[in-house]
């Protein structure tokens, strides 16, 4: 499964319409301080069903919309897009590109799109269960999460592994199957 593309308007420092094309191998975004290097992480763990705003450096949700600037008047909404290659079926779902689409507006109204038809936060979550791309996966590391990674306890250092293991899934299954 290859991200392929990444859109982005109103996203945070993003009041033009960003573009991002993704190729095989490894992509290096680079740029000054401040230039929104971070913010296109946020955008794809946005996109993807992050829903505390404070993992995306923000205070309230509507944080995450463009604000303005001197010379730009604040944005009403904002809309990110990412697209997948799914030739490989990866996800569960007879596509072989997946867009997934999340807009918000700032009257709080927000709305989540697979393949731009409407769905709920669930199915976003469903899809990407178990294929290492899911809101609490660690395909995006944020620069705070490797000092997290660093400073945490040895008990709590082995859920990462666990992740990267694949064995959260069945962890959660016990815990569930244990409180029935
Ligand atoms: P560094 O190299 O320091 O890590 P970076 O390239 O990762 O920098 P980001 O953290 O992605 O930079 O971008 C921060 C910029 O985004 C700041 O200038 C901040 O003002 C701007 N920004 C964040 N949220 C918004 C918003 N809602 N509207 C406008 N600008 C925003
Ligand atoms: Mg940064």
């Amino acid at each position: 499964m290859l991200l392929k593309r990444l859109e982005a308007y109103g996203f945070k420092s993003f009041a033009d319409k960003l573009e991002v094309e993704f190729d095989e191998g490894i992509t290096a975004i680079v740029g000054p301080n401040g230039s929104g290097k971070s913010n296109i992480t946020d955008a794809i763990r946005w996109v993807l069903g992050e829903q505390n705003v404070r993992n995306l450096r923000g205070n309230k949700a509507e944080d995450i919309i463009f604000t303005g600037s001197s010379t730009r008047r604040p944005l009403g909404a904002a809309e990110v897009s990412v697209t997948f290659d799914n030739s490989d079926g990866k996800l569960p779902i007879d596509f072989q590109e997946v867009m997934i689409t999340r807009r918000i507006f700032r009257s709080g109204e927000s709305e989540f799109l697979i393949n731009k038809t409407k769905c709920r936060l669930k199915d976003i979550y469903n899809l990407f269960a178990d294929t290492g791309l899911g809101k609490n996966s660690i395909s995006v590391i944020s620069q705070n999460k490797v000092d997290e990674v660093l400073n945490t306890k040895p008990e709590e250092r082995r859920y990462f592994f666990e992740e990267c293991a694949g064995i959260t899934k069945y962890r959660e299954r016990k815990r569930e199957a244990v409180r029935k």
